[in-house]
């Protein structure tokens, strides 16, 4: 029988709870809830996420099991209370885990990219990359290795991920008496929050009790304003998920002597030099043109999002039975045509060779897939003389980049 992934099903229901969420901040009257530039950019780095996790997931709860048969220190059993703990013990270390993804600068680096939304709802819970799926996984490593069954592990893992999706929004106030037992949406946009009081606060995932017993505690008590302290006002697919590393290995030139460069690795982020950032951006970012959101760049747009979320589905549900060729080309059309959304959203010029490049991609999915290899170097030529013969440029630009010629 073919081997399927049924967790494919959950993922349509995040757009169902999305619909939800818009409809209540619209009913609600509540302001910049959405935009519609910043959710698909949100989405599109979850896509990206959720697409590049298939290929480490497996090989992780591989390791859960090798270190839980090789090197558990307890033989711990499958009572009721046992779950009880497990679930205390993985929210105790998804605060350190968090709490040390905000204040060493590797691991920021990660993370960072969850914290760059401007804006706050449910799109924002997708908005992780696949380094901070990794990094997670070397932290769970701990639960096989204390002796937790990784079949519970793997479980309530999934339990985490779909309590803290719930926490994204702002269409919920206060809860109440939950308030002093668990990280509520209240107090995750305080987390959120760039406020000069909400900063490095609010860690917890499931329970507020570890923010409150290391001193990290927060309630919600002024508007929250949400991003980054020094925002990065870009939308490119790349940028979003690497300017940290770079800065990072920018300050790393600029210092002098090993422990210096491995301080600025483990150190802590408001440590870095602020001046860093404006350089690169300046000389790897060129200003973005304005862009008219035109009803027919929306549909353009939104339809690669469509596109790229429906494949990901399927690769998802069909990981198990696909041959390599499949995986990686229908992974590298999805992030091709995910950088191609940020660049669109900007309205960069070189996505007109990205596009032609996602061309060649399909074309060369199809001869390789039928067994005709050597035909990919024709199809090449072809697209090429097609592209000069028809003019497709002075088309794309005035009618997708709105440059005339
Ligand atoms: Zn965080
Ligand atoms: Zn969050």
């Amino acid at each position: 029988m073919e081997k399927v992934n049924y967790l494919a099903f959950a993922l349509p229901a995040f757009f169902i709870f999305l619909f939800i969420e818009y409809k209540i901040s619209k009913y609600k009257k509540l302001k910049r809830v959405f935009r519609y530039e910043s959710s698909v950019n949100n989405i599109s780095i979850g896509i990206a996420e959720r697409v590049l996790s298939l290929f480490i997931t497996a090989s992780f709860y591989s390791l859960f099991y090798y270190i839980y048969e090789h090197y558990a220190l307890l033989n711990i059993s499958n009572k009721w209370y046992i779950w009880v703990t497990l679930v205390l013990t993985t929210d105790f270390i998804w605060y350190w885990y968090h709490r040390l993804g905000h204040q060493v600068n590797l691991l920021w680096a990660a993370h960072i990219v969850h914290h760059q939304s401007e804006d706050f709802n449910l799109t924002v819970a997708a908005r992780i990359t696949v380094f901070q799926a990794l990094i997670r996984n070397v932290f769970w490593c701990l639960l096989p290795w204390m002796g937790f069954h990784p079949s519970l592990v793997i479980f309530i893992l999934i339990l985490h991920g779909v309590y803290s999706f719930f926490t994204h929004t702002q269409v919920v106030g206060k809860l109440g008496w939950l308030e002093y037992i668990f990280i509520t949406p209240s107090l995750h946009r305080v987390h959120h929050a760039s406020n000069e009081k909400y900063l490095d606060r609010n860690y917890g995932d499931i329970f507020v009790f570890w923010d409150k017993m290391f001193g990290t505690f927060q309630a919600e008590e002024e508007k929250p304003a949400y991003g980054l302290t020094h925002p990065i006002k870009t939308y490119s697919f790349l940028w979003q998920h690497f300017h940290y590393y770079f800065e990072i290995w920018e300050a790393i030139k600029r210092t002098n002597g090993l422990k210096n460069k491995l301080k600025i690795i483990f150190g802590s982020p408001t440590l870095m030099d602020q001046s860093i950032r404006p350089i690169l951006e300046k000389k790897w970012l060129p200003q973005a043109r304005k862009t008219n959101f035109t009803f027919s760049l929306r549909v353009y747009l939104s339809t690669q999002v469509v596109v790229s979320f429906l494949l990901m589905c399927l690769i998802t549900y069909y990981f198990e039975s696909l041959n390599h060729l499949e995986k990686y080309f229908g992974t590298s059309f999805i992030i091709i045509t995910l950088i191609i959304c940020g660049g669109l959203l900007e309205q960069r010029r070189w996505i007109y060779y990205t596009e032609w490049l996602r061309v060649l991609i399909i074309e060369g999915y199809i001869f390789i897939s039928l067994g005709y290899s050597s035909l990919v170097i024709i199809s090449v030529i072809l697209t090429f003389i097609t592209e000069r013969i028809f003019k497709i440029d002075i088309w794309y630009k005035r009618f997708v980049l709105n440059i005339r010629l």
